[in-house]
C-alpha cells in the first residue's frame, strides 16, 4: 500500500532537526508566497517598458532600480559595493545584492547565496535570440520568473520568527545573457569573503511548469542534496527530475567552478525561449508558486541546518551516463522454483499447470497435473504463503506430490535456484547520498512487489529509523517484525510503503 506521507511522519524525517513549532512557521512563511504576487513581479519586469532588460541598457538599469526599491522596502542590508545594494561593473552593468544576517553567532559567518539573473537579451540579436530580432524580448520566463521567486523568498525568510543560522546573500545577477558575467564578476570581486560562501542556489526559468515537474541541477555537488530537496518537497509534492549535468548554462556554474556546491531550479525550455514571445501572460503562476515555495524551503533548510556538506569534486565527472549506470535496474532473477498452477483449482495443494524449462522444478521431475501437497515439510494450503515459502526456503527442499489417475504419492527433492530472500528486493548504495539506497530489483511474488515498491525508489528510512549503510539496512530487514514501514522517495516525492511479510511457518 502506498500513501502520502502524513505531516506527522514527515516531521520525524525532515532533516531530523526541524521541530513542530519551526515546521509550522516554515509552512506559514511558505504560504506567504502566492501566485498573484509572483505574477505581479513578472508583469512588471517583463513589461515592454523595460525593453527586454539587456545589461547596461536603459531598460536593464530600470529593472535594477525596481529590484533596489524592492530590497530597500523589505529592510534588507545592502550586500554590494560600499554597503549599498549595487555592485557595478562593465559597461553600466549592475548586480543587485541584499544581505540577511544569520541568527547563529558562529554559523552566520557562512553565507548562502540565493540568486537569479534579472537581465535578458533586450531586442535580440542573431547571437542571443532565435528571432525574430528587433522586437522587445520580455524574458518573462527567462528570468523574470526566477527574479520574482527570489523576491518572494526574501519575504518568506523575513516572515520567519528568526533568520536561519547562516547568513543569506540575495543576488540578482546582471549580464547572465552576455556569458554569466555578473556572477563571474562577483566571484572574482566578491563583496564578502568568498571562502565564507558555503552554498549557492540559482533559479533560472521557473515560469513554465508542466505537470508539477521541476528540474533540479547540482544535486551531486554536496552529499545528501537529493534527500534534502526531496524532504522539503513533501509539502509541494512536485515531481523532481534530478539532472546530473553540470554545464556553464547559468550563474550557479560560476560558483561550481570555484568548488562551491550549488543547486539550480528550472522548469524546462520551450518554444518561446529567447524569442520575443516569452511574455508575462504565458507564465504558469501556480507553477511559480510551487517552485518558489520549494525554493524558500530549500534555501532556509540549507542556511539553517548544522551540517552542510562540502563540495564533491567528483560531481564534475558524474555525468548523466554515470547516473544511468548507478540507477540501472538489475536483470530479473530466474525463478527459484519454476512452476505455474491452476489458481482456481480447489485443491488440495496446488495443481501444476506448467513446469518451466531449465528450472529447479523441471530438474526435480515435477510434472504438469501433479498436485503439490507438501513443500519443505509443510502442507501447501495457500498460494501467497507458497510463494513466500519458495522465497524463504533454503536451497534443498523435500516435496510431496500426488500424481496420475491413481493419485499416487511421490516424494521429490528439489534444489532451488538462487538464495533465500525475505523481502525480494535488491538495492545499490549511492556515494553521493549516504544513508540511502536505490532499489535495483524486485522479485515477482515477493512482499516488495506486493507493497508497490518500484525499481528506482530510494529508501530513506526503515521503520522510521535511519540507517547508515546497506549492511545496516539488511540487518533491519531481517530483524524487524512485519509489517515493515519503508520511507521512500520516488522522483523527489516522499511516500511510505508497508511490507507485509507472512511469518515463516513451521
Ligand atoms: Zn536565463
Amino acid at each position: 500500500m502506498i500513501k502520502r506521507l502524513t505531516l506527522l511522519l514527515a516531521l520525524t524525517i525532515y532533516s531530523g532537526a526541524v521541530q513542530g513549532a519551526e515546521l509550522a512557521a516554515l509552512h506559514r512563511a511558505a504560504a506567504s508566497i502566492t501566485a498573484s504576487e509572483l505574477q505581479g513581479h513578472v508583469d512588471v519586469l517583463a513589461d515592454d517598458s523595460f525593453e527586454g532588460r539587456e545589461s547596461g541598457s536603459r531598460g536593464g538599469r530600470a529593472a535594477g532600480m525596481y529590484l533596489l526599491k524592492q530590497l530597500e522596502q523589505r529592510g534588507l542590508r545592502g550586500g554590494g559595493d560600499d554597503a549599498g545594494f549595487f555592485q557595478s561593473f562593465g559597461e553600466g552593468y549592475r548586480n543587485v545584492l541584499g544581505f540577511l544576517e544569520g541568527s547563529d553567532p558562529e554559523l552566520k559567518r557562512q553565507i548562502v547565496v540565493v540568486g537569479a539573473h534579472y537581465d535578458h537579451v533586450g531586442y535580440g540579436t542573431r547571437r542571443n535570440s532565435y528571432g525574430p530580432f528587433g522586437y522587445v524580448h520580455n524574458g518573462a520566463d527567462d528570468n523574470a520568473s526566477g527574479t520574482a521567486g527570489i523576491l518572494e523568498t526574501v519575504d518568506a525568510c523575513l516572515a520567519m520568527p528568526a533568520p536561519p543560522k547562516r547568513s543569506i546573500l540575495f543576488a540578482f545577477w546582471d549580464g547572465e545573457e552576455k556569458g554569466l558575467i555578473g556572477s563571474k564578476h562577483w566571484v572574482e570581486n566578491p563583496t564578502t569573503d568568498l571562502a565564507n560562501v558555503a552554498f549557492v542556489i540559482n533559479v533560472d526559468m521557473i515560469g513554465r511548469m508542466q505537470n508539477r515537474q521541476l528540474d533540479i541541477f547540482g544535486s551531486r555537488t554536496a552529499a545528501g542534496l537529493r534527500r534534502l530537496v526531496s524532504e522539503v518537497n513533501y509539502g509541494s509534492n512536485l515531481e523532481l527530475k534530478f539532472n546530473w549535468e553540470l554545464k556553464a548554462n547559468s550563474d550557479h556554474h560560476s560558483f561550481i567552478s570555484h568548488d562551491i556546491p550549488a543547486l539550480m531550479f528550472h522548469t524546462g525550455l520551450h518554444g518561446d525561449y529567447h524569442r520575443p514571445s516569452d511574455d508575462a501572460h504565458k507564465v504558469n503562476a501556480e507553477g511559480m508558486e510551487l517552485a518558489s515555495r520549494l525554493l524558500f524551503g530549500v534555501a532556509y533548510e540549507v542556511a539553517d541546518r548544522d551540517d552542510l556538506g562540502s563540495f564533491r569534486s567528483v560531481a564534475r565527472s558524474e555525468t548523466p551516463t554515470v547516473q544511468q549506470q548507478l540507477e540501472q535496474p538489475l536483470p530479473a532473477l530466474p525463478p527459484r522454483f519454476g512452476v505455474r498452477w491452476f489458481s482456481d483449482d480447489q485443491g488440495p495443494g496446488l495443481l501444476i499447470a506448467h513446469v518451466e524449462r531449465g528450472t529447479a522444478a523441471e530438474r526435480a521431475g515435477l510434472l504438469v497435473n501433479d498436485r503439490l501437497i507438501e513443500f519443505a515439510g509443510k502442507k501447501v494450503m495457500d498460494q501467497d504463503q507458497f510463494r513466500q515459502d519458495v522465497l524463504f526456503a533454503e536451497s534443498h527442499v523435500e516435496m510431496v506430490v500426488v500424481r496420475g489417475a491413481n493419485e499416487e504419492r511421490a516424494e521429490l527433492a528439489v534444489d532451488l535456484d538462487g538464495k533465500p530472500t525475505r523481502l525480494g528486493i535488491a538495492w545499490r548504495e549511492d556515494a553521493g547520498e549516504p544513508g540511502t539506497v536505490i532499489v535495483t530489483r524486485i522479485v515477482s511474488g515477493s512482499p516488495g512487489r506486493a507493497a508497490g515498491l518500484q525499481v528506482g525508489d530510494r529508501i530513506y528510512a526503515v521503520g522510521n529509523q535511519p540507517f547508515t549503510v546497506g549492511r545496516d539496512l539488511y540487518d533491519k530487514f531481517t530483524t524487524l517484525p512485519s509489517p515493515i514501514e519503508l520511507t521512500i522517495e520516488r522522483k523527489g516525492r516522499m511516500t511510505s510503503v508497508s511490507l507485509e511479510i507472512p511469518p515463516p511457518r513451521g
